[in-house]
């Protein structure tokens, strides 16, 4: 077995459920999942019970992740249109690393649904820290009109249909600031419910190809714990547990496609620490074998939620060492923390 050693990976988006509603995670089980699979820096999502929308909110989960987290965390603000005026202490904030507008339906009713209340919003951030937006379709096309017009960084979250594809090649093209990530799930899975809804094959391909080609620029997990029983019911929650599977994944599809792994170190470090201008973490690394395969949920799970929908997957380089800030926080495939 040849050890490789990465840096520390970033995952700009996840969904930690702390607080409100830790029996699916918390911020400990959810950091000791990054680091079983790989990640040291993690962007925490704002739709809690009690949303990220003030800057009380957001003290309190600085003060939660404090407390509890193994891994280096960071935090999106969040925003339902009236809270504009806490905008200038959101983006002040070191701990912030964007603004997220949800435009379309996904978990918590978060949803601004009203252009003009999207439109105000986009105004209001005038900042450098990039406005993250769920939007599907013509939501889409209005955000990046209205981030160009506002001169807005605008980050695409979870492409999931060849049409996205084409806007922000379209975007990119026009020179306009604009990132876009996608996740494993859109791009590997077939069967599950999610927001936005799994992608066709067709889609797919134009996924992994606009992946290759840097239309998009990152791979996001998208960590949305939700329990075994939550996923099961007849009007399931969306989305699925990612950290402890994503780097496997792209490490497989690497051996498939015949990808350098460097590109995979492009798109869950590189381009997520300049577009989000994460900082450095000194004495951070993890180490894996490319070469070695694993199966999915053998040695169970870190995440809270204790399951993952690749359970039984065949994938590679399962984390072997974790060094954290000079800590040897994984040893031997072990977490020691
Ligand atoms: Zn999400």
């Amino acid at each position: 077995m040849a050890l490789t050693r990465f840096p520390g990976f970033i995952d700009i988006h996840v969904h930690l459920r702390d607080p409100g509603q830790t029996h699916k995670e918390d911020f400990r089980t959810g950091t000791r999942a990054a680091l079983a699979g790989g990640f040291t820096f993690l962007c925490d999502m704002p739709n809690n019970t009690t949303p990220t929308f003030t800057p009380e909110a957001l003290q309190e989960k600085l003060r939660l992740a404090k407390e509890k987290a193994v891994c280096d965390i960071g935090f999106h603000y969040g925003t339902d249109g009236t809270n504009l005026s806490t905008f200038t202490a959101a983006w002040s904030n070191p701990h912030v690393f964007g603004l997220k507008i949800y435009c379309n339906q996904t978990t918590g009713g978060y949803q601004i649904a009203d252009p003009a209340v999207i439109d105000a919003c986009i105004a209001a951030w005038d900042s450098h820290k990039p406005i993250l937006v769920h939007a599907e379709g013509e939501m889409l096309a209005l955000c990046i009109e209205r981030a160009k017009k506002y001169g807005r960084r605008l980050h695409v979250c979870h492409v999931s249909r060849a049409s996205e594809v084409a806007m922000i090649r379209k975007a990119k093209e026009s020179g306009m600031s604009v990132s876009a990530g996608v996740t494993p799930h859109h791009l590997f899975l077939d069967t599950g419910v999610m927001k936005p809804g799994l992608s066709g094959i067709e889609d797919k391909k134009v996924l992994l190809d606009a992946l290759i080609d840097g239309t998009i620029d990152l791979v996001e997990s998208d960590h949305a714990p939700h329990t075994r029983e939550e996923k099961d019911r007849s009007t399931p929650s969306y989305g699925v547990p990612g950290l402890e599977t994503t780097v496997g994944l792209l490490l497989k599809a690497a051996k498939e496609h015949g990808w350098k792994t460097v590109r995979i170190v492009d798109w869950l470090y590189t381009q997520p620490k300049e577009f989000f201008q994460i900082p450095d973490q000194p004495d951070t690394f993890v180490e894996l074998d490319p070469d070695a395969p694993y199966i999915v949920g053998a040695n169970g799970y870190q995440t809270k939620s204790g399951w993952s929908p690749f359970d039984g997957w065949e994938l590679y380089g399962q984390v072997r060492h974790v060094i954290y800030r000079g800590r040897e926080v994984m040893k031997e495939g072990v977490l020691t923390i």
